[in-house]
């Protein structure tokens, strides 16, 4: 049995005895526990009976009920002790945009006043709500619109919970059920990785949201030591962005690249424990004339030889400045058609939300008083000039 996390147990602490939290001090958040967590902070805690933190647990993801007052069949006295020491956080939905094939960006204001986006992309055998894992991200690939932000803060985790349970909430009857949840959105997920590692397993409890944790899917940019704890401590599936098929390609899009090079990445993933069955998605965006060639696809079937795998291709989707360009339908065909002649698991991903600025690598605002990061700057001119 693994052993009692430390915020876990600090947090019964406070709930034994409430004048540990001292004055000003943040209240503890409910949304930050799994089910079994919970068990433990009201059974430890508290003293209560555990078929009280179901209750709890049912009123936060089933019911989207944000105070404790809204939970009617716990007592009052009850009510008044959980008030005293924690909260029901909740993002504060301020804007959605639905875009004509049906996606819909959804943005959050947190509690500091930061926004994030989360998107729900509509398909015909399921449903895929991307959300976001960080304000910003720091990764800096300049095919992204994210990375000129920069990186403001990680997301607690009640944050990432909390983008499902309101895109659940605001959605209402018309939510025909998102099935499956893709941290894709803002920021790179292993970069806040005890966040998401405790995130994926709320999502995944049977107890509460229950999603299918082949149905969760954590995207990263290929950060070596963070896939490996990952793959340990997680049991959702994991997407690489691949994007380039050099090492001197791919650190011109991905500045992760020079930490951890292909060499070094597809090693790790090689080596990867995995189930039976299970495969590993690399996303790989098509970028014109810089990474859509023949050539470049022969490299991938070389590249991902002997790792259990898919590769989904997505067309790039353009945003104010970016040097690059869509590449045509007749290249991305013929990309295609190499990958699948060659036993290559390969999906075309369908372009969903492009206009609405809803798609893959479009989120996020940059402020115009925040500069895009220096490095990234740089990196753009030179690229802009390469591309002509
Ligand atoms: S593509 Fe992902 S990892 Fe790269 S900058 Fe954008 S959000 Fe960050």
């Amino acid at each position: 049995m693994s052993a009692t996390p430390q915020y876990l147990l600090d947090a019964i602490e406070v709930f034994r005895n409430p004048e540990l939290l001292g004055e000003g001090a943040p209240l503890i958040d409910l949304k930050a526990f799994s089910y079994d967590e919970l068990k433990t902070l009201i059974v430890d805690g508290l003293g209560e009976k555990a078929f009280r933190a179901e209750q709890i647990h049912q009123w936060l993801y089933l019911h989207y009920v944000r105070s404790f007052d809204e939970m009617t069949n716990l007592s009052k006295g009850l009510r008044e002790r959980l008030a005293r020491v924690s909260r029901v956080s909740t993002v504060e939905h301020v804007g959605s945009h639905v875009s004509a094939d049906g996606t819909t960006k959804y943005q959050f204001k947190l509690d500091d006043g930061a926004i994030i986006e989360s998107v729900f992309l509509p398909f015909e055998s399921h449903n895929s709500l991307c959300i976001s894992s960080q304000v910003g991200c720091a990764m800096g690939c300049t095919f992204c619109y994210t990375a000129k932000m920069g990186l403001s803060r990680h997301l607690s985790v009640a944050e990432i919970v909390d983008q499902v349970v309101n895109v659940r909430r605001v959605a209402g009857e018309s939510d025909e059920g998102v099935s499956n949840i893709v941290f894709m959105g803002m920021g790179e997920p292993l970069h806040n990785l005890d966040h998401v590692i405790r995130a994926c397993a709320i999502l995944t409890a049977d107890k509460g949201l229950n999603f299918s944790r082949r149905k969760v899917t954590v995207s990263t940019s290929g950060l070596v030591p963070e896939i490996e704890r990952f793959m340990a401590e997680s049991n959702v599936q994991l997407a690489v962005s691949l994007n380039a098929t050099t090492d001197v390609s791919r650190s011109k899009i991905m500045p992760i690249n020079d930490r951890y090079d292909l060499e070094e990445l597809m090693t790790c993933l090689r080596e990867l424990p995995l189930e039976r069955r299970q495969r590993i998605t690399f996303e790989y965006v098509l970028l014109k004339d810089f990474n859509d060639s023949i050539d470049d696809a022969k490299r991938i079937v070389k590249l991902i030889h002997g790792i259990p795998s898919k590769i989904n291709i997505i067309p790039f989707n353009p945003h104010p400045e970016t040097p690059f360009d869509i590449p045509s339908e007749e290249t991305v065909e013929a990309f295609q058609r190499y990958l699948i002649d060659h036993n290559v698991s390969c999906f075309r991903r369908k372009t969903k939300g492009r206009e609405g600025m809803a798609a893959c690598g479009q989120l996020g605002k940059p402020s115009e008083e925040k500069k895009t990061p220096r490095h990234l700057r740089k990196k753009l001119e030179v690229l802009r000039e390469e591309l002509g």
